[in-house]
């Protein structure tokens, strides 16, 4: 049955027959439920604010998956008061059964995995492993979370005896939740980075406000489904959605709120940290911005390894991850043998509809990233660039009907043209050749960014690549993505420089602390 039918990281890079069929399935009952307004969460209510936005399906535009609120400067100040009359009591729970409840709603989201896929495919148009996979990651970044703070006995932990003479003292460390936590979603992984850091906020002790991206309401709007019917109690999780210049503001300027989250683009990054900070004292921002991702392929690479590891990784859902590979550096003695093979596999991807199980390409994810593609390959174009796939928006049959580029490989980009440093964010990416490794690591550390890379070549040269290169999580030989399928407790996630805040990644043995502060309990007796 669905229910028995367990998602795992090996099911996502190798999927059985039966993952498709409970898609399926799912896609049918998602799409009779099209259509369909949708309210708020603040403290366990449905609410409504005055109007509505259409969720359109970046797949075909005449899809109206939903209604949401647009929320306004009155949500704002009501999530989060809700929030903070919250806390008192959620803050002070026994960490077990915060945990438990937790555990509770990591399962629930397994246990609706494949509505949750469906609807990610529909709003984002990810392909449908990749939409599996983004809801898959979810709970087990939640249970991640979990497994650290049990591990560690809720970070509550005996020091050392002070020795003083004469005293009979104690010295506890204790690690507490901050209070109100402002979660402030990404479109690409729409379920993952809402429902993980959310999850960690919240076993943590911190409540939370949850507001994603207004291309992706519907996802997050399960996710808040899952953790209220999980038993959380009301006002503990809360989703809002609208406008970001406006609601969005509007949170970020509460000098109620103790801690943001917020992963997408490094501009969009960089405003929230600095209205963040004219509140009246320093309070933590976890920021999770972009990438501008380099794969080095060493003349010793196994090249169909090279190959497969980038392709994957330059265009699995259409170039829109901070993980993607957006830069390739090859050694001249295999880089036309690479290349070629590139070339190959990328000219037989599927495009179309990306519910479709045939498809592993999609559409990008709105009208702003359609322009924004055509911008680029023009510009490109007319600094020399030759596009050995790609490059250009298609409009076959249905296809007309959505967000369609293709997937672009470009060789012979100046290199000091700006592109080579600025994140895109769509299914193109630069290739140039290089006449040793050592240029290829000065090319691929001279950017503002230091989220992922990829390396293929020897094991000896490995071990160069990772005492040098300036990034969160590196990749070598790997051909399930050169970049790219970073998975909690494998491999977690979270950049360097630009490309993020808390040099603690997602998924990993330090991030639930950052959603703790450590208070100090010296008891003499
Ligand atoms: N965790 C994803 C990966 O490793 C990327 C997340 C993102 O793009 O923000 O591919």
């Amino acid at each position: 049955s669905e229910k028995s039918f367990k998602l795992t990281y090996a099911t996502m890079f190798n999927p059985p027959e039966e993952l498709h069929q409970h898609f399926e399935a799912a896609l049918a009952q998602i799409k009779t439920e099209m259509g369909q307004e949708h309210g708020m969460i603040i403290d366990g209510r449905e609410c409504k604010a005055g109007s509505t936005f259409e969720d359109r399906s970046p797949i075909n535009t005449d899809w109206v998956l939903g209604k949401f609120q647009n929320g306004d400067t009155q949500t704002a100040a009501d999530a989060i008061a809700a929030a903070r009359r919250a806390f008192p009591a959620w803050g002070a729970r026994p960490w077990q059964e915060r945990v438990a409840l937790l555990r509770k709603a990591a399962d629930l989201i397994d246990e609706r995995i494949f509505k949750i896929g469906a609807v990610i495919s529909l709003e984002v148009g990810k392909n449908r492993t990749e939409a599996l996979g983004d809801a898959a990651e979810t709970s087990d970044l939640i249970r991640y979370a979990c497994d650290q703070i049990t591990a560690n006995n809720g970070f509550i932990h005996e020091m050392g005896h002070d020795p003083l003479q004469g005293f009979k003292a104690t010295n506890y460390s204790v690690l507490k939740p901050y209070g109100v936590w402002l979660i402030v979603s990404p479109f690409n992984f729409p379920s993952a980075l809402t429902g993980g850091p959310a999850g960690a906020a919240l076993a943590a002790g911190n409540t939370v406000v949850i507001k994603p991206a207004s291309d992706t309401p519907w996802t997050s709007r399960l996710l808040a489904e899952c953790f209220r019917d999980a038993g959380l109690p009301d006002g503990v999780c809360n989703y809002v959605t609208g406008p970001g210049s406006t609601l969005g503001q509007a949170l970020i300027d509460n000098p109620d709120v103790d801690g943001i989250t917020f992963t997408g683009s490094y501009a969009v990054g960089m405003h929230i940290f600095r209205s963040f900070a004219q509140g009246p004292y320093v309070r933590p921002t976890v920021l999770e911005m972009g990438g501008k991702n380099p794969t080095i392929v060493s003349r010793n690479a196994d090249i169909e390894e090279a190959a497969v590891g980038i392709v994957r990784s330059a265009f699995g859902l259409q170039g829109q991850k901070c993980s993607a590979c957006s830069r390739v550096f090859i050694e001249k003695p295999i880089y036309q043998q690479v290349l070629s093979r590139m070339v190959e596999m990328t000219k037989k991807l599927g495009i179309g509809d990306p519910t479709l199980r045939e498809n592993y390409l999609g559409p990008v994810v709105n009208k702003n990233s359609y322009k924004e593609y055509q911008e680029y390959i023009d510009e490109m174009n007319q600094a020399g660039a030759r596009f050995l796939t790609g490059g250009k928006i298609l409009t076959d049959g249905d296809m007309a009907k959505g967000y369609f580029c293709a997937p672009t490989i470009a060789v012979d980009l100046p290199l000091d043209h700006h592109l080579w440093k600025k994140e895109m964010f769509l299914p193109i990416t630069t290739v140039t050749q290089v006449d040793s490794l050592e240029e290829a690591m000065g090319y691929a550390n001279d950017v503002a960014y230091g989220l992922t890379s990829g390396f293929y070549g020897s094991l000896d040269e490995a071990k160069w690549f990772f005492d040098n290169i300036q990034a969160g999580v590196n990749y070598v030989n790997r051909p399930q993505g050169a970049t790219t399928g970073a998975w909690p407790g494998f491999q977690p996630f979270g950049g360097w420089k630009g490309s993020g805040s808390s040099g603690k990644n997602a998924g990993g043995l330090y991030y639930v602390q950052l959603y703790m502060h450590e208070q100090i309990q010296t008891l003499i007796q």
